[in-house]
């Protein structure tokens, strides 16, 4: 930001406290049911070997990933990544999280439509995210209100990214839960304790949209309000 603008929080503070909040219950979701071991006592590779086999996604590799709350799918390389306090655990929260990331091989595996749309966007939204801003700033400090709306419409492809993400998410996390289920790696208890981690993670994405969402209208707001002086 070129200076301190206080009307910017007004539309920021909401979703930054969301953010804030999402934030605090996956932490606290992970760390509680890390403590709590599953009752077949697997570890999250035990899980993601006992998932990948039957489900006949022998083409994903796995492989470790530094850091905490990193476990993700590639489906470029076909490849489920797993942080180390995950895949060596013997806990509720390991297979809740190895099961939500099959979801995603799962997806991918069927040409989901959702993720296949949300990689497509990636490329672009990777030029956007830093580009957009400048655009708009550059555009609305010069008068330049046409460049100022093409820096909005960056703003807005973020927001799209945003609001795909969510069924891609919430599919995965059903698609998890309902093999967690199927090839009983839980029981009934183990299985609203996976439904908590992975509800928690989800808002995550719900907070993510919500700040794409507020930056967008904050941009509106300066823009038509920009307009009216004219
Ligand atoms: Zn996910």
């Amino acid at each position: 930001m070129f200076y301190f603008d206080p009307l910017y929080f007004v539309f920021a503070l909401p979703a930054l406290l969301l953010a804030f909040y999402a934030q605090f219950k996956v932490r606290s979701a992970y760390s509680k049911y890390l403590q709590v071991p599953n009752m077949r006592g697997l570890t999250g590779l035990d899980a993601a070997r006992s998932l990948l086999g039957p489900l006949a996604l022998n083409q994903v590799n796995v492989e470790g990933t530094p850091g905490e709350l990193t476990d993700h799918y590639d489906p470029r390389s076909k490849t489920l990544r797993l942080s180390q306090g995950v895949a060596g655990s013997r806990s509720v929260a390991a297979v809740a999280i190895v099961s939500h990331e099959i979801g995603h091989a799962l997806q991918d595996h069927e040409a989901y439509a959702p993720l296949r749309l949300r990689g497509g966007l990636v490329p672009a939204l990777t030029v956007s995210s830093w580009v957009a801003p400048l655009l708009f700033f550059f555009g609305w400090i010069t008068a330049n209100t046409t460049l100022a709306w093409v820096g909005v419409a960056g703003v807005g492809l973020a927001a799209v990214f945003a609001l795909i993400t969510l069924p891609v998410e919430f599919n995965a996390s059903a698609r998890g839960l309902s093999l967690l289920r199927n090839y009983q790696l839980v029981d009934g208890r183990e299985l609203s304790q996976a439904k908590a981690v992975l509800d928690a993670a989800a808002l995550t994405y719900v907070a993510a949209l919500a700040q794409t969402l507020s930056t967008l209208l904050y941009y509106v707001f300066l823009l038509t309000g920009f307009r009216r002086r004219d």
